[in-house]
């Protein structure tokens, strides 16, 4: 029975660029809390000093605002909840972890790094390749359950650096309930003593997460499949510092994997999977990456392709808008195995777009590719005529501007091979004559269409003997859209001028 109100949250750590996992986590929690006219809140986990990237956090709200996923709360719009970078709530977590040691469910650990590193070589055998600090070992280390009270409050006042870590207990079956995978369970024995408070004073993401969900009143907690092995500790400090029945509802979301499994850091570079560019070099790759937003993808394309990367709604559909996605939307439906990305889909999915969307919604972002190539658009009605124009033959954003460009800028390279082997005096002088007949008031598709035609077989010759050099004149080579679609656009002056320099040309 679900009598709290629904609030959810996306809690990255600022760390590097946001990839295709992290932007669906984000969807599936927006889209899961408008569901239910809940909240949905962005909540900053940099609690690894050692991990801090600078603009990582910014990137994390461009990123938002891009996909137009805007969070009710966070550390830049604030909250009755906040502060929402963990980093500021440090002191709040030392007494949770000070409850945990006084009640024997954690424990102080001086263990200096030296030491732990020759545990892990001391206690490493066949059977067990790469210790951990768990049941087996925390009787031989340094730490308050070994050590007498006096020596460890020694140790404290000297201010020896310590952890604190939670006391896995023996044997005990830690379950929950998965939203997408149903009943979990764990053997508590195989999991290790994570440490819950490090020596700088900064809680781990383990203690970290369990409080503030608790604190953040949150409901539901969606976050990728990689931090199920994780789930035991943090149901046992719900169930030690808050009572379970308070625990949010946890859903661990699929993996996404590449065409050929697993998700590469390769792939990566080629498929541009962070959202978009990266004004630093992101350390995981050492590179400057192209995002999906460079590449020409449109928000709600990609916002659909993410939506269906591990969930349906159990029809054939495909194409949803977000209004649709939150209405259609239900986290049990997505699936528990990984879900497959496929860029080819994916440039499906901004095909569909672009034609679906009026062309005024992504003009400017098509300028910009114009820009790239030297062209300033300053007849707007006549760009987006343009745009309407060749949009069936984009797939990317850059690709119309390739297709548009001669539309601003008259060819200087023209096709000639398709053009010159068939060519022959009655064609010079059909142009010649056309030109002298194009009449400003037939400026329009049709009439030019049926004059054209009504002319060439005036002349004897069969239209598509000179539409095709006619669209050469005109484009520069045997592509784009209707020819006579290209000429009402470009108006009859230019027109006349195409022709004109191509029959110097040929
Ligand atoms: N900070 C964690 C991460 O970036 C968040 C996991 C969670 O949502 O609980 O993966």
């Amino acid at each position: 029975m679900q009598t709290k109100k629904v609030r959810v949250r996306f809690a990255p750590s600022p760390t590097g660029g946001l990839h295709l996992g992290g932007v669906r986590t984000v969807l599936y929690n927006y889209l899961f809390a408008r569901q239910h006219q809940g909240d949905f809140i962005l909540r900053i986990e940099d609690t690894d000093q050692t991990r801090f990237v600078e603009g990582a956090e910014q990137y994390i709200y461009d990123c938002l605002n891009w996909v137009g996923l805007t969070p009710d709360e966070s550390p830049l719009k604030g909250g009755k909840f906040g502060p929402y970078r963990q980093s500021e709530r440090k002191p709040i977590y030392k007494q949770y972890a000070d409850q945990l040691v006084a009640n024997g469910q954690a424990y102080i650990a001086f263990d200096t790094p030296e030491e732990l590193e020759r545990m892990r070589v001391d206690f490493k055998t066949e059977q067990n390749p790469s210790p951990q600090y768990d049941r087996t070992v925390r009787n031989k280390m340094r730490n308050s359950l070994t050590l007498s009270p006096d020596e460890v409050k020694r140790l404290l006042e000297q201010g020896a650096r310590h952890v604190i870590r939670i006391k896995m207990p023996e044997n005990e079956t830690i379950r929950f309930t998965d939203m997408i995978r149903g009943e979990v369970e764990f053997n508590s024995s195989l999991v290790d003593d994570k440490v819950l408070l490090k020596a700088d004073g900064m809680p781990t993401y383990h203690l970290a997460v369990v409080v503030d969900d608790y604190l953040m009143e949150i409901s539901h907690a969606f976050r990728g499949e990689e931090w199920l092995p994780s789930s035991p500790v943090h149901v046992l400090l719900w169930e030690y510092l808050f009572g379970l029945d308070k625990m949010p509802q946890w859903a661990h979301l699929p993996l996404i994997l590449g065409p050929q499994g697993k998700l590469s850091k390769r792939d990566g570079a080629k498929y541009g999977f962070p959202v978009f560019a990266m004004n630093w070099t992101d350390p995981k790759t050492s590179e400057l990456t192209e995002g999906f937003r460079e590449r020409g993808f449109l928000p709600e394309a990609f916002i659909n392709m993410l939506a269906l990367l591990g969930w349906n709604d159990g029809t054939e559909q495909e194409l949803f808008s977000k209004e649709e996605l939150v209405e259609k939307f239900s986290i049990e439906r997505v699936h528990s195995g990984g879900a497959r990305f496929d860029f080819e889909k994916a440039k499906w999915f901004n095909h569909e777009w672009i034609k679906k969307l009026p062309v005024s919604s992504y003009a400017a972002a098509v300028k910009t590719y114009l820009l790239q190539k030297g062209i300033t658009i300053t007849d707007e009605t006549r760009f987006e005529k343009v745009l309407e124009l060749v949009k069936d033959r984009a797939t990317l954003l850059p690709d119309f501007a390739e297709q548009a460009v001669f539309f601003f800028r008259a060819p200087t390279a023209w096709d000639l091979d398709a053009v010159k082997p068939k060519w022959n005096e009655a064609k010079t002088q059909f142009f010649q004559s056309v030109i002298e007949k194009f009449k400003p008031a037939d400026w329009e598709t049709v009439i030019l269409e049926s004059n054209f035609k009504e002319w060439a077989s005036a002349a004897g010759l069969k239209p598509g003997e000179v539409l095709l050099p006619f669209r050469v004149m005109l484009v520069g080579g045997k592509f784009g859209p209707h020819v006579f679609d290209i000429a009402a656009l470009l108006g009859r002056e230019e027109t006349i001028k195409r022709i004109q320099r191509f029959l110097q040309e040929v």
